[in-house]
Order: structure tokens, then C-alpha cells, then sequence
């Protein structure tokens, strides 16, 4: 089902709100290929950070294409507009070419009755028990647990192949890489449950590159992973065994992977990614964002003067404005209030105390994880600043870009890509 535009083995989905840092991030990926693999960059943002920041897709693609022909980037790149549908797709048709088809809101929306009985119709070899390879028990599966995926997942499917449609009648086929994304939802999916959505998919013919599903445990934004380990490496290697299936069952792209929408930083994870993606020799795509927007201020405190208080000021604004800013991100974030010093604490901090307090390094005693989701949800105070931070960020590019680069290449690539901690 696969042809033109295809996303390779391993790929890393990075996140740049003010469009500063594509040079940084894609520095991180040249470094990848000196170390000896090849991680291919993916610049996305969502609908909700544009709209939160007053940008337009193509400024992402401009700094992307200025930071590939500056480094000399000759291996694939890509444009991701993340979490969009068909009421948001409209301004991402022609910078991007990389989507992803977001029908959380879908789920949960019964299906059609007619939709339903053809869909189990169509596959028998859904019924009883079902013998994935890799996976050391079968499935057991019957009718009415196939009917109750059904009527959680397929009207989202059905209006996943609506976008699909949409893009297919306006970029064409073969000009880009559809995902479908399915994690802003309450409920995880499971492997069982994922491999019966990829036979809805196939049925729809969307010849999907990429899939996100909803991993258990809780994925807060720019925080580690808090869950149970064990069941999370389990469950990722038999959501990978079953694509491994469904690839060759209903045709879906050979290159079919997942895309972990990791909310940044799920640093506890990434072993048994890496160690499930090599004993399946599967790909993986991780998708970061905030990530990078908190490096920047990292950068800027880093630098003291100006910099730092420009960051400070940031804080205190984000402090003040804490439900504003929290209230969209509810499900994904989780702020301990009595952990987050006060602003006027702040204003008397060192580079190196703010920097402490932000750093995503568990070992430091100084680190806060709630300061650090406070000041991710944050970046609308440093929109609103306009041009005095971008122009802080520009007089500080140095140690902003030090910090953007490494944190990439460091904390992600190097766990997820290359085994090394
Ligand atoms: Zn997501």
C-alpha cells in the first residue's frame, strides 16, 4: 500500500515553538549519524501551539528548510502537522508532509450497526484464538469483544479515512506520511485492541506510516514516565509484535511503527523501547516537543543578565497565571502546588539555582519537576513577550543551542536510538 513519501527506520519528532531552534535540533540528528545511526527529524506542532503563540505552519517549514540547506542535511526530513482534523487540517495542506489524523475525540462514539457486522464479517480470523507471533499467549477473542472494539474504535477509523480522503484529493498520493493518533484519551489501548484497529485501518485503506496509540500509565508533559514498568514493556513489545502481524496480514506499509507521543522526556522508558524495537528490528518514532521550549530558558538563565531575567520574569508570569496556563493540559500535567517556590524567591536565584530547579536531571536534589511542568505549559507568557524574547533568544544563541542540542542528542537519542544511557 506503501509508495513515494516514506519515513524511515528510526525518526525523532522535535518541537520548536518559536521557530529558533531547527538548527539545534536537526545538530542533534547529525550528531546521531556520526555516532552510527541514522534519525531522521520531524518538526511538529500542533494546531493548539500555533494557535496558542499566533503562528502559521509555514514558519515551521521555513526555519526547517533553512536549517537543513545551512547544515548541509542531504537524508529526508519532515513536516508534521500534529493532532489535526478535519476542522484544523486546512493551513497545515501545504507546508506539511507528515500527518497526523487525531480521532481521540471519536472514541467511545458508537459505530454504525451495518459498519459493525461487516466489519466482523470481513474477518473471521479475528474469532477464537488468535496466534500472534511473538506473543507467548494467544489471544483469546470472541464476537462480542470484537463488536465492543468496534464500537469504540471504528467511527474514529471511519473519520480517520475522511481526513485521509481529504489529503489524499489535495497533496495526492505518495506526498506524505499519514499517522493516526489515538493518546489523548483517558483510556490506554491495548495490544489485542490495537491489532483490530489496524485490521480497521487496513479495511479503510490508509496506508498509515506511523501509529500513536494511548501506552498505560501516565505521560505528563516534560516529566518522567509514572506507571508500571513491567506491564509498559510488555504491552510495547506485543503492540510491536502485533503490527509485526498485521503488516503482513492486511498490508499495511511495511515501515508501519510506532509513534510514541511521549509529552517529552519519558526517560524511563526508553531502555525497553530501544531493547523491544532491536529484538523486533522494528522502527520507532518519538515524538518530543516542550522539550526543546524549555531548553530555551534553560539557555537564557544559563546566561545570566538579561537572560535570566527574562526567564525569571517568565516564571513569575506563569506563576500568576497558573489555571490559565494548566487548564488545557489538565489530563497531562500534574503540579504540586506547595512544591513551586515563590516568584519572589525566584527573582534572587543564580543561573545555576534556576537552572537546577529546571534541568530534567533526577539525580540533581535541586530539580522540581512541578517548577519544570509549571514553566512547560509556560510558553504563552514568553509568546506574549514577542519580539523581547525572541531577541533575547538570538542574542543568547550560543548557550541556547548548547542546550537544545544536547538535550536532544544526549537524553534522547542516545537512550532510544542507540542504547546508551
Ligand atoms: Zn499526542
Amino acid at each position: 500500500m506503501s509508495e513515494g513519501l516514506e519515513l524511515p527506520r528510526f525518526s525523532i519528532g522535535v518541537g520548536d515553538r518559536f521557530a529558533h531552534q531547527a538548527k539545534a535540533q536537526l545538530q542533534a540528528c547529525i550528531l546521531a549519524a556520526e555516532a552510527g545511526v541514522e534519525v531522521i527529524p520531524v518538526w511538529n506542532k500542533s494546531n493548539r501551539e500555533h494557535t496558542i503563540i499566533g503562528s502559521e505552519p509555514s514558519s515551521t517549514r521555513a526555519a526547517a528548510d533553512a536549517a537543513v540547506r545551512e547544515l548541509g542535511w542531504h537524508k529526508p526530513y519532515f513536516l508534521d502537522a500534529d493532532h489535526i482534523n478535519l476542522k484544523t487540517v486546512q493551513r497545515f495542506l501545504d507546508p506539511c508532509d507528515f500527518f497526523t489524523l487525531d480521532v481521540a475525540d471519536l472514541i467511545g462514539q458508537p459505530a454504525q450497526k451495518e459498519d459493525v457486522a461487516e466489519f466482523i464479517q470481513r474477518h473471521p480470523e479475528l474469532l477464537g484464538e488468535v496466534v500472534i507471533p511473538d506473543i507467548d499467549e494467544p489471544f483469546q477473542i470472541d464476537r462480542p469483544f470484537v463488536e465492543g472494539v468496534a464500537n469504540k474504535f471504528l467511527a474514529a477509523v471511519k473519520h480517520a479515512s475522511d481526513i485521509y480522503q481529504l489529503l489524499l484529493q489535495t497533496k495526492g498520493a505518495g506526498r506524505f506520511v499519514p499517522e493516526i493518533s489515538m493518546d489523548e484519551t483517558d483510556f490506554p489501548q491495548t495490544p489485542v485492541e490495537l491489532l483490530i484497529i489496524l485490521a480497521m485501518i487496513a479495511d479503510e485503506k490508509i496506508p498509515i506510516q506511523t501509529i500513536a496509540p494511548k501506552f498505560t500509565g501516565r505521560f505528563n508533559k516534560g516529566v518522567d514516565y509514572v506507571g508500571d514498568l513491567a506491564q509498559f514493556t510488555k504491552e510495547f513489545n506485543e503492540d510491536l509484535a502485533a503490527i509485526a502481524y498485521a503488516v503482513s496480514r492486511y498490508g499495511l506499509p511495511k515501515n508501519l511503527k510506532l509513534s510514541v507521543h511521549s509529552g517529552s522526556d519519558k526517560f524511563s522508558i526508553y531502555q525497553p523501547i530501544y531493547e523491544a524495537v532491536q529484538k523486533f528490528g522494528a522502527g520507532v518514532h518519538l515524538k518530543t516537543a516542550g522539550t526543546t521550549w524549555l531548553e530555551e530558558l534553560i539557555g537564557l538563565a544559563e546566561a545570566g543578565g538579561n537572560g535570566l531575567a527574562i526567564a525569571k520574569e517568565v516564571y513569575a508570569e506563569a506563576f500568576a497565571h497558573m489555571d490559565e496556563l494548566t487548564g488545557p493540559y489538565a489530563t497531562v500535567i500534574n503540579i504540586d502546588s506547595a512544591a513551586l517556590p515563590a516568584p519572589e524567591a525566584v527573582n534572587g536565584w543564580t543561573s545555576e539555582q534556576f537552572t537546577d530547579a529546571l534541568r530534567h536531571d533526577q539525580a540533581n536534589p535541586a530539580y522540581n519537576p512541578s517548577f519544570r511542568q509549571l514553566l512547560h505549559v509556560g510558553f504563552k507568557v514568553a509568546a506574549k513577550m514577542g519580539p523581547r524574547y525572541l531577541e533575547a533568544l538570538e542574542a543568547n544563541e550560543a548557550v541556547v543551542a548548547k542546550n537544545v542540542t544536547t538535550n536532544l542528542f544526549e537524553r534522547h537519542i542516545k537512550p532510544v536510538f542507540l542504547g546508551q544511557r
